[in-house]
């Protein structure tokens, strides 16, 4: 990847960033205000990653949860052909409903999805549909879209997560920037979690050809201004 050869000769260790360059990933983000595909951490109903426990350790997860909030437009990840409707539970409530879909060499579902449609196709980018209410069917879970390969393989094989790049940073330490950049706007990782506001921060950059972000960055100011190297 470009911008970690660049970010691993100019400034290792400097700089702690989450680099998306949108040329080069593979799966485009899943959900508004979740442009990293954050996978959903541990709550008092579970943990969001493949193969964590469910029902007292009885069965594991077989998909992966991706945070979207309730309400939340869900895009397709890459060009896609809808498959029919899906569905998680024999008996129907608020959250019941979802799609199959394939594309780029994968099948797969994703559930708790109200879709505009069934069946076509969507291009990248383009609106699947909208996150139900979960909050409604399980108060205080972290509200989430569940992706589940039609095999129940592990859904990180296919690089849902991998679109950024963690580079060690300590607390405190000045960022700097990789090259001639301009500042673009605020970019935050988080939405509605409180206990991480302390670092939900950040800017949206470009140059050198590439778009990208830097979380976990307090910045003076977040766009109109362009900053040399360094
Ligand atoms: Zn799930």
């Amino acid at each position: 990847m470009r911008l970690y050869i660049l970010f691993g000769f100019l400034l290792l260790a400097v700089i702690c960033s989450c680099g998306v360059d949108a040329s080069q990933v593979k799966f485009g983000p899943l959900c508004s205000g979740n442009p990293s595909n954050h996978i959903r951490e541990c709550d008092k109903k579970g943990c969001g990653a493949y193969g964590a426990p469910r029902n007292n350790g009885k069965g594991k997860h077989e998909g992966l949860d991706i945070v979207c909030a309730d309400g939340a437009t869900v895009f397709a990840p890459f060009d896609v052909k809808l498959n029919g409707k899906a569905v998680p539970y024999r008996v129907n409530n608020a959250i019941n409903d979802g799609v199959n879909l394939s594309g780029g060499g994968l099948c797969f579902k994703l559930f708790y999805v109200k879709p505009i449609k069934y069946s076509g196709t969507l291009k990248k980018g383009q609106k699947i549909g909208t996150l139900l209410p979960m909050q409604k069917v399980y108060p205080g879970i972290t509200s989430h879209v569940h992706v589940q390969m039609c095999d129940r393989s592990d859904p990180t094989n296919g690089d849902w997560t991998h679109e950024c790049l963690d580079i060690v940073c300590a607390d405190g330490v000045t960022v700097l920037t990789p090259f001639d950049v301009m500042l673009n706007q605020k970019a935050a990782p988080y939405i509605n979690q409180p206990k991480k506001e302390p670092i939900n921060n950040g800017t949206t950059l470009s140059g050198e050809g590439l778009s990208f972000k830097l979380f976990y960055v307090k910045l003076d100011r977040y766009s109109g201004t362009t900053l040399k190297k360094g």
